[in-house]
């Protein structure tokens, strides 16, 4: 099979698409052929050595959706030619195959294309586990999604507006504050304004909001703690540096700052999050948005591009 290969650490072109052995399933692995994989921020992470370091050479990825090529014994549930998208693979998305451990594979409904498939896993369960297990938001309160034009943040609107929050969005390009605003927010801003923070909290006629879902804390956290409302939460999603906060504002506030990584997930809530996400994706509430396709030789571009301002839902490899 042709895949994405890394042999060392470094700048996108580091990848190179090769020929490799198709792997075979095992005792309780499915082998899935991979119609559509997703490009995630944290797959440049990882290639250029700044995170978990697999072993070389590698194939990245962990988002891919395709249909069972074959299972291993004591796979039950699951038969060839099904719909699937991944949560993670044994050998990498960025492939024509990518061998999945049971628990990895998840049914892909009829109405959800490949490549919104593709665009399910860590967006989606990110966002889930940030507005209900850390957050623990409800309905009727006020959301301001710093960052909602992107993969996470397109998630977080389709979900919170389907679970009855005040979706409040942000993004750097009218593009992008058009889709946030068409996927479902109630209000959109332009977080490269000097003001937007500002008539956030005049929206909420200076209450402020309940809860941030954070997509840049370097820059935003500690502006983030003074449009906290009374007993507000930021969930810290995405950070790329240090920041300076004051932490009276969040004693002022009996504000939460609360840290998420999704990878931290436990093998039970993984399988509840993605039982939530198929009834959404099932009944339309999760709707992926496919900004680009790409094909799987050009994933050096795709990584250069998911790490461009200027985000419009997913970006997407086709092997
Ligand atoms: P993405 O698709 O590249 O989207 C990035 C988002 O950040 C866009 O909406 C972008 O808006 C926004 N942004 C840019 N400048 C901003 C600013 N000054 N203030 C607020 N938002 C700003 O990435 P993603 O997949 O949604 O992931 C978002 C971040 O979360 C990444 O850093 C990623 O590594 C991280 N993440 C963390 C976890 C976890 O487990 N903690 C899981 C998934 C992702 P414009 O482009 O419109 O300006």
């Amino acid at each position: 099979m042709k895949a994405i290969r890394v042999h060392q650490f470094g700048e996108p072109d580091v990848m190179k698409l090769e020929t490799v052995s198709d792997p075979q399933p095992g005792p309780g692995e499915v082998l899935v052929r991979i119609k559509a994989a997703g490009v995630n921020p944290v797959d440049t992470y990882i290639r250029v050595g700044a995170y978990t370091k697999p072993p070389l050479p590698y194939t990245p990825g962990m988002d891919a959706a395709g249909t069972v090529d074959a299972v291993g014994n004591e796979v039950r549930g699951l038969k060839v030619g099904d719909r699937v998208y991944t949560s993670g693979t044994l050998t990498g998305a960025y492939a024509e195959l990518a061998l999945c451990s049971v628990e990895q594979v998840h049914p892909l409904p009829a109405r959800v294309s490949f490549a919104q498939g593709a665009g399910i896993n860590i967006p989606y369960a990110t966002a889930y586990r940030a507005l209900f297990y850390r957050a623990h938001t409800h309905a009727g309160e006020v959301l301001l999604i710093h960052g909602a034009s992107g993969g996470v943040g397109i998630a977080a609107v389709q979900i919170a507006r389907a679970a009855g929050l005040t979706v409040i969005g942000t993004a750097g390009t009218e593009r992008g504050r058009a889709l946030v605003k068409e996927q479902g927010a109630h209000h959109v801003f332009d977080h490269r304004t000097a003001d937007y923070l500002d008539q956030v909290v005049a929206l909420t006629e200076g209450r402020g909001v309940d809860v941030i879902l954070e997509m840049l804390a370097n820059v935003n956290l500690g502006k983030d703690l003074t449009v906290l409302a009374k007993s507000g939460r930021v969930v810290v999603i995405g950070s790329r540096g240090t920041v300076e906060i004051n932490p009276r504002e969040a004693m002022a506030r009996d504000a939460a700052i609360l840290g998420m990584t999704l990878f931290n997930t436990s093998e039970q809530d993984t399988a509840s999050i993605h039982a939530a996400l198929v009834a959404g994706l099932e009944n339309g509430t999760l709707r992926p948005i496919v900004g680009k396709e790409l094909p799987l030789a050009e994933a050096p571009q795709a990584h250069r591009a998911v790490m461009e301002p200027g985000a419009y839902g997913k970006i997407i490899l086709i092997p």
